[in-house]
């Protein structure tokens, strides 16, 4: 798709009570923290490790690889950043080594907080830190869940591979843009159960 162009999708704003959130650690790390994307009360969740930057050095907005790649795909399969929300299991990008697994445990009750308040319908990860975080299971892997739903804590739940590896291993766009069709389907030919009151 040539004509193809990424955009910024609208940030949801941190609640006011965890602006200052250093539960992790990770606010010592330098990234700013970014709560969610697209349309929050949209109830197709996606589920990232964590966000990429939204500016630049030059602190003007700016799109990373995974939104491109992301965006191009959902767009393919017909759907929109209404039709989406974005979140992710730390909600602050590390820039240097951290306890990995102490520290997604903590960042995450933030997202059950947001699980119990959103009650998305249908929840996609994207990448197996997302997916091992969110299954609670360290085995998991994107190639033997990716394709199908699954319930995970009450939530249909499906996986797909991380944008960032789809744009380092091209042959996975074909995955990729099946895994979206998938979730599109699923989600358009049963649009009403998904729309919020
Ligand atoms: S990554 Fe999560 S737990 Fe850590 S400081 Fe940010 S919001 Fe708090």
């Amino acid at each position: 798709m040539s004509d193809f162009c990424a955009s910024l999708w609208p940030e949801e704003s941190t609640p006011e009570e965890q602006i200052n959130c250093s539960d992790c650690g990770l606010d010592k790390h330098g990234s700013r923290m970014v709560w969610g994307e697209g349309n929050p009360e949209a109830s197709l969740m996606i589920l990232l490790d964590n966000p990429g930057a939204r500016e630049d050095r030059d602190n003007k907005p700016f799109v990373c690889g995974t939104r491109q790649t992301l965006q191009k795909a959902v767009g393919e399969v017909g759907l929109t950043a209404g039709d989406l929300y974005i979140t992710y299991i730390l909600k602050r990008k590390p820039t240097r080594s951290y306890e990995k697994e102490h520290t997604r445990q903590i960042c995450m009750n933030h997202l059950n907080q947001q699980l119990l308040a959103k009650q998305p319908k249908l929840i996609v990860c994207l990448g197996n830190v997302a997916v091992q975080s969110f299954f609670h299971n360290p085995e998991a892997d994107v190639k033997s869940l990716r394709g199908k739903f699954h319930h995970v804590h009450g939530y249909k739940t499906t996986a797909a591979y991380h944008p960032l590896a789809v744009r380092r291993r091209p042959n996975l766009w074909r995955l990729f843009l099946e895994d979206w069709m998938l979730v599109a389907k699923e989600y358009l030919t049963s649009k009403k159960p998904y729309i919020k009151e």
